[in-house]
């Protein structure tokens, strides 16, 4: 009997851990669904593109990637567009989520030269792969998407006032065009930028979204293809590194992209850490109108 009370004793006992177990899990599982539709909201409200497409990336574009911590380093891959002010009158909350005050950028450019970071170029990034060239302690990388006239003319000389450099990505059908409230730098403000040690990258030819299955393979090859061909005819040069338009891509993408020998791809997906055995995969730090610095200096770490 006693031997009888002492099992169902047990039972009970295993039945209250399980029971303790199983509302700590359901808790784990709600904080993490809690903290998840947080940033979802997050990364809604700010990010974007070219006007001309209303799509959005999705939180699954801005998922950090796994982390391999053998082949990682921390590199704040900084993502801007515009630098500048939002028109009166605008009520395009794409447009003013893209939108970085000159005020702002200069005091986050101020800060990062306060503790000593160095801006580095995609191509150092790569050279580094390679073991040519020696990575400073603190590097940083400013990139700008779109190539909007004002993330020239209010973007540059404030990099170049802290000694930095940035790089530009190009839809090269836009040079010179207006699309609503929105100016795209012309060939030669971009040319000057090049002179000026900016490096101009390919964001394909007219934004067009890379995993949307409607482009096949001939398509994606023939139009970042052209990318290159009018950044060489306008610059002299082509870069083999891609910024993808909202951070979209898909495997047919990646593989026509290193067909056209890319070896660099830059994403949107969010984070600090970057896995040097993925480069066609560069997450990015995206930088929100708005945002305090001592928030914009917690995410340089994230
Ligand atoms: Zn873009």
């Amino acid at each position: 009997m006693e031997r009888g009370i002492f099992v169902i004793m047990k039972l009970n006992k295993a039945l209250l851990f399980a029971v303790v177990g199983l509302i700590i899990a359901g808790g784990a599982v709600a904080l993490v669904l809690f903290a998840r539709s947080d940033k979802i909201k997050n990364v809604q409200a700010v990010i974007s593109s070219a006007p001309q497409i209303q799509m959005r990336p999705t939180a699954q574009d801005f998922a950090p990637l796994p982390r391999a911590t053998s082949t990682s380093m921390d590199l704040p891959i900084l993502m801007y567009h515009h630098i500048g002010y939002v028109p009166t009158g605008t009520v395009d909350s794409i447009r003013i989520g893209l939108t970085v005050s000159p005020q702002e950028f200069a005091q986050q450019v101020s800060w990062l030269k306060s503790q000593g970071y160095t801006s580095i170029s995609l191509n150092d990034l790569y050279l580094y792969t390679q073991k040519r060239f020696t990575m400073p302690k603190k590097p940083v990388i400013f990139t700008f998407d779109d190539g909007y006239d004002d993330a020239f003319t209010n973007g540059t000389p404030i990099l170049r006032q802290y000694g930095y450099t940035g790089l530009f990505g190009i839809i090269t059908h836009f040079p010179g065009t207006t699309s609503g409230t929105n100016t795209y730098a012309d060939w030669g403000q971009i040319a000057a930028a090049k002179r000026q040690g900016m490096e101009i990258i390919c964001h394909t030819e007219n934004h067009f979204d890379g995993s949307n299955p409607k482009y096949d393979t001939a398509y994606i090859y023939q139009n970042l293809s052209s990318c290159q061909q009018a950044l060489q005819n306008h610059l002299g040069a082509a870069e083999p590194y891609l910024m993808y338009p909202y951070g979209h891509y898909n495997a047919d993408y990646l593989a026509q992209a290193k067909n056209l020998s890319f070896v660099m791809g830059m994403t949107v997906h969010d984070t600090a850490w970057v896995n040097l055995n993925d480069l066609m995969e560069l997450p990015r730090v995206r930088v929100s109108p708005g945002e305090p610095l001592d928030k914009f200096i917690e995410r340089l770490t994230e």
